[in-house]
């Protein structure tokens, strides 16, 4: 069978890209090297931040806007709540990148926002320990997925309009032949007239061709139990935060209705390179007493037993914008990459962008930002 299009790698974008093959009425095949929403890549630890006032450009906001009316759509399909809406500070100085960037990108798409000083946070949210200078940024409709939860939704849906999904089924290599694609795996050899690319922290290796100057970073997350006033941290009452302090190390955190608790971690902060095979799973009691000082400092009530912590992966590019694109060589290949610790409240999008590209080369929606060629620019300047 010559499939319309391949999906390689099926975590959270390329989860979401075979749904909406699917529903285009397209023959799919979707390829995963593990099992259906896995612990192994970037997209497990049971929450991820939803946001529209986006300090890492303006310009990711109708990209956002469109995320959200597809994870409407997409709890309407499975006829679950997969959005948890809890509202969202963004804290810092008023100049800094997080509060400033918040505001700009609010302000150019029109997001409604408020702006809050150090005394209306504590008022409004008693948890924070804010100094004199720290303001917020406030957002109604920030909140948090479940990565699991919403890649086992896009997975389930796509199976049931007939896409083949085939897991523990790596790709161990794939070329561009005249009339489509050719992949090998170790079951055998699958023919389609597109592929998408979509490998998360695995990207070295499936678009070596590419050499995309790609660094795959560990980052781990550590869930808090609350050592006093624990009614402040339920997500009805506790917002998902990012929080920019003096020394400019982001942290933020996430109401966890499982476990009563909060996930905190850092941000792009000390994240060693490393690929999947070289990944450091074990989580140190230093690395803990790291984050729960911080804590102490911000969110003190929160600076108690650390209930669990996991590792996990950013492939990160250089300007921390995405790789979302069609193949530089060959229009047949659609490649997904690059999500720099910030992709996942974009998989409901990404898929339909590589959806598009893979049934039409071409998208509306703006993605100039994501091409591979500004890296390989940079990759040969050196
Ligand atoms: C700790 C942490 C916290 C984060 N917090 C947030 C947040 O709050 N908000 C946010 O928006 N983003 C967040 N992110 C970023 C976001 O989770 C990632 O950008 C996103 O999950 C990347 O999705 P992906 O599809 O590229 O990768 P993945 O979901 O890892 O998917 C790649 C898939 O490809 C498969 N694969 C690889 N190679 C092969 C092969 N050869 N054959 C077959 N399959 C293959 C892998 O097994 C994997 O399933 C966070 C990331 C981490 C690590």
């Amino acid at each position: 069978m010559i499939y319309d299009v391949i999906v390689a790698g099926l975590g959270g974008m390329g989860s979401a890209a075979t749904y909406q093959l699917a529903g285009r009425g397209k023959r799919v095949l979707g390829l995963e090297k593990f099992s259906p929403a896995h612990d192994r890549g970037s997209s497990h630890g049971r929450s991820r931040i939803i946001r529209q006032a986006y300090f890492e450009g303006p310009s990711y906001v109708p990209l956002l806007l469109r995320a959200y009316e597809l994870w409407e759509q997409l709890e309407r399909e499975t006829n679950r709540e997969l959005m948890t809406p809890t509202g969202g500070l963004m804290l810092g100085r008023r100049e800094g990148d997080l509060v400033s960037g918040s505001v700009k990108s609010a302000e150019e798409n029109g997001l409604p926002y408020e702006l809050l000083d150090a005394g209306e946070i504590q008022g409004r949210f008693p948890a924070f320990s804010p100094d004199p200078d720290t303001v917020a940024l406030y957002e109604r409709r920030a909140g948090f997925v479940g990565p699991e939860e919403t890649i086992k939704a896009h997975l389930d849906l796509a199976a049931s309009l007939g896409a083949e999904l085939r897991f523990e089924e790596p790709v161990l290599s794939w070329e561009a032949s005249l009339s489509g694609v050719r992949v090998e795996t170790p079951e055998g050899s699958y023919e389609a007239e597109r592929l998408v690319i979509s490998p998360g922290a695995w990207a070295p290796q499936l678009l070596a061709d590419l050499d995309l100057p790609l660094e795959v970073t560990r980052q781990a997350m550590y869930w808090f139990e609350p050592k006093r006033r624990p009614e402040l941290f339920s997500p009805g009452r506790f917002p998902i935060f990012i929080w920019e302090p003096e020394d400019g190390a982001l942290f933020y955190g996430i109401p966890d209705g499982l476990r009563g608790g909060v996930k905190a971690a850092f941000h792009h902060v000390g994240g060693e390179a490393c690929t999947p095979e070289t990944l450091d799973r074990e989580v140190t009691d230093a690395e803990v007493s790291r984050v729960r000082e911080r804590l102490a400092t911000h969110v003190p009530d929160l600076a108690g037993r650390c209930l669990e912590a996991k590792t996990c992966m950013y492939t990160n590019t250089p300007d921390e914008h995405f790789v979302i694109s069609v193949h530089p060589e060959h229009p047949q290949v659609v490649i997904a990459c690059g999500f720099s610790g910030h992709g996942y409240k974009f998989c409901s999008v990404v898929g339909e962008i590589l959806a598009d590209l893979a049934t039409r080369e071409t998208t509306r929606h703006p993605i100039d930002l994501f091409s591979p060629a500004r890296l390989m620019d940079t990759a040969a300047r050196g």
